[in-house]
């Protein structure tokens, strides 16, 4: 249930209905936009009653959310939330950039692209320590050493890192870690989604393989009904009939998600089509269609990278597309 409150209501005749609302055993989340506000309620509101409240003098109206999603819902929080990593702010026309391999190698390899990312004009630096690998037998990630290399790598250029956390287990790792990834395989991971929501520092919220945008969000929701209220999403493709391309990029996500959630939502295009050649058109695209940011491998060597090198950019070819992304956003962003 929603409760709009009328311009210019006293603190304490809104403080006195919040603590009406949470005797009744709900949960209050509050949304201060600019010309509003709006009370979002959370819990059993069967037996609340509508009628009383909208008859209050400082309400304007009440409105009943058929959504199962809450927290994460636009209706609920009108305004467009914005996320802040450090400097870094992505939402409500803020744009960003993450960049790095998809693996953390070795000291040599992340700095040197953390130092080339940066110089293209990326804001965050991206790089697995623990990676979900289909086969068992493949390079798995440095895992504690891993995250240690990106941490020297944020000393030497300041960008914030962005790592994916694989299991509950691990969480205490993730301490120092700027934004904590929540991958594709682990999005209906509920365990990890509950322990994430009592972070308090960003989750990047990828998308699962299978996943619908209803899905999606619900995951969100754990995250949010947590308390922990700094939730990117991201798109990377989906699995679907076709094969030419690792998956399949629903770039219509990004308005979709746009009306329903006022969370951040940026895009992957790596993952998505899994071909290097075809990450500059499609991360060029979802600039143009209104996401609030990109997340693209980058490595030195994408020859001999451990872990998806067919589908990452070398430095050079990442420092053009950054500066086309640029020009997108100046013509396709009012
Ligand atoms: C990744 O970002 O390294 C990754 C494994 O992505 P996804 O979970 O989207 O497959
Ligand atoms: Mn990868």
């Amino acid at each position: 249930m929603i409760v709009v409150l009328k311009q210019k209501t006293p603190d304490e005749k809104r403080a006195q209905l919040i603590e009406w609302l949470e005797g009744q055993g709900l949960k209050v989340h509050i949304s201060e936009g600019e010309y509003q506000t709006v009370l979002g309620l959370v819990g059993n509101t069967s037996h609340v009653d509508m009628d009383l409240i909208a008859s209050l003098g400082i309400v304007d109206s009440v409105k009943r959310v058929t959504d199962p999603f809450k927290c994460c819902n636009r209706k609920f929080h009108p305004d467009d939330t914005i996320v802040e990593v450090g400097d870094v702010r992505i939402g409500h026309g803020h744009f960003v950039m993450i960049a790095g391999p998809c693996s953390v190698e070795t000291e040599e390899q992340i700095v040197a692209v953390a130092k080339a990312v940066k110089k293209s004009g990326a804001q965050m630096l991206r790089g697995g320590a623990f990676k979900p690998r289909t086969s068992p037998y493949d390079f798995q990630g440095l895992k504690a050493e891993g995250i240690e290399l990106l941490k020297i790598a944020r000393a030497e250029t300041g960008l914030p890192i962005v790592t994916e956390v694989m299991g509950v287990r691990d969480l205490p790792l993730f301490e120092d870690v700027d934004v904590v990834q929540i991958g594709a395989r682990n999005m209906q991971n509920f365990d990890l989604l509950r322990e994430v929501g009592r972070l308090k520092k960003p989750v990047l919220l990828k998308r699962g393989l299978a996943n619908t945008l209803k899905e999606l969000l619900m995951s969100a929701e754990y995250i949010m009904a947590g308390g922990n209220e700094q939730v990117i999403l991201c798109e990377r493709g989906i699995r679907t009939f076709d094969d030419y391309t690792r998956n399949t990029l629903d770039l219509a996500a990004v308005p979709m998600l746009r009306e329903l959630t006022h969370l951040p939502i940026i895009v992957d295009p790596s993952h998505a089509t899994g071909i290097a050649r075809l990450v500059p058109p499609m991360a060029m695209s979802a600039a143009a269609c209104g996401s609030d940011g990109l997340i693209i491998e980058v490595h030195n060597d994408p020859m001999h990278a451990l872990c998806d090198g067919a589908q990452s950019l070398t430095p050079e070819e990442y420092d053009v597309l950054a500066d086309k992304v640029r020009r997108i956003r100046e013509v396709a962003v009012q």
